[in-house]
């Protein structure tokens, strides 16, 4: 079987590491063992994630607080210490950077990380970005005054960033952009644009990663409110499928997206949510089998890469590392039983 399952991205962080008080909560240890620390934490998910059978590992985000903070504070003309209190993706409240003038790339932020995790596994690597609509909406902005054109120069630092990330030795490079499931009529807009700019020229499968976020309160009470069908995808992914991203990563167990949506990608790959992370129940391997099964209803199996829904940050230790085992263990399940050829997939297009 060729390479196929992969985590969305982020892991929980280990006590020694972050404090499990709240969700992005600071760093335990300072200076340089903060580095060496980060360096242990990366090495140990990856051995959780081999250890669980996946084909395709992360660094489990555990260098960065936030997925999108964390890069918006590396450039310069943002601050990072006096910080403002926001309403993002239109439902919560959230400390963010202040953009205070031109923003630019001056030193890489990532890269180093990916280059290590190269080095320590034999796997595939998959490397996170935010993108550059979801980073637009994390901010407060007192420079630009416009967030399309503030999306735009975050492209251009994404693009060089991702770059160095292939250049690095990652496989796949996904950009999360959860924000295109909430600024609906801004993605063919803009959105898109900015994407396309962010991976122009990368040497690497590039990813973007769509879902309806972590299983805390703010996004059940967003999800109770988006009706018995969820068709954000309908609008998005009509606009995906005419991109040249290559890979779509999206949400499917436990929620109400309507499966057929996933026929509007055209020829695109997809990394299939097959694990709900919006609770502690974990699934059996049977049951990520059968949604694998309703997911090749819509999508030729060679192009589906089995997933989570979003990032398990949020989830302890124990069930992320259960949710790992039989996401695999599904996902061998599947593939095993159906008839899916592996001639010609040793590439992750
Ligand atoms: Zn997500």
């Amino acid at each position: 079987m060729a390479p196929r399952s992969t985590i969305a991205g982020s892991l929980p962080k280990p006590p020694w590491l972050a404090s499990r008080d709240q969700l992005w909560a600071g760093w335990i240890p300072r200076g340089e063992d903060l580095v060496e620390a980060k360096r242990d934490a990366v090495r140990l998910v990856v051995v959780e994630q081999e250890q669980a059978g996946l084909d395709i590992v992360t660094d489990g985000e555990q260098t960065r607080q936030h997925f999108v903070t964390t890069f918006i504070e590396a450039l310069d003309g943002v601050d990072a210490v006096n910080r403002a209190t926001v309403q993002i993706r239109r439902r919560y409240a959230a400390s963010v950077p202040r953009v205070v003038d031109q923003v630019s790339r001056t030193e890489p932020v990532f890269v180093d990380d990916v280059g290590y995790l190269r080095s320590i596994t034999d796997r595939m690597v998959k490397a996170q970005l935010p993108g550059p609509m979801t980073m637009a909406d994390t901010l407060l902005d007192e420079h630009y005054g416009d967030r399309e054109e503030l999306a735009m120069v975050f492209a251009g630092a994404l693009n060089a960033e991702a770059r160095e990330m292939a250049d690095a030795g990652a496989d796949i490079i996904q950009f999360d952009e959860p924000a295109f499931n909430v600024f609906l009529e801004e993605v063919p807009r803009w959105g898109i644009t900015a994407l396309e700019k962010a991976i122009e020229g990368v040497d690497a499968v590039t990813a973007v990663h769509i879902c309806y976020g972590y299983g805390v309160r703010a996004n059940i009470e967003w999800k109770k409110g988006l009706g018995s069908e969820w068709r954000q995808y309908e609008v998005t992914f009509p606009v995906l499928a005419d991109s040249r991203v290559d890979q779509v990563s999206l949400e499917i167990a436990g929620s109400h997206v309507p499966l057929e949506v996933l026929e509007l990608l055209g020829d695109k790959s997809v990394q299939a949510g097959v694990i709900d992370v919006a609770t502690d129940r974990v699934e059996t391997a049977d049951e990520v089998a059968r949604t694998l099964e309703s997911v090749t209803a819509h999508i030729p199996a060679n192009r589906v890469f089995p997933s989570t829904n979003c990032g398990m940050v949020p989830l302890s230790r124990e069930v992320a590392r259960a949710k790992m085992g039989v996401l695999a263990a599904g996902a061998a399940l599947f593939f095993d039983e159906s008839s899916v050829s592996s001639s010609g997939s040793s590439t992750v297009e």
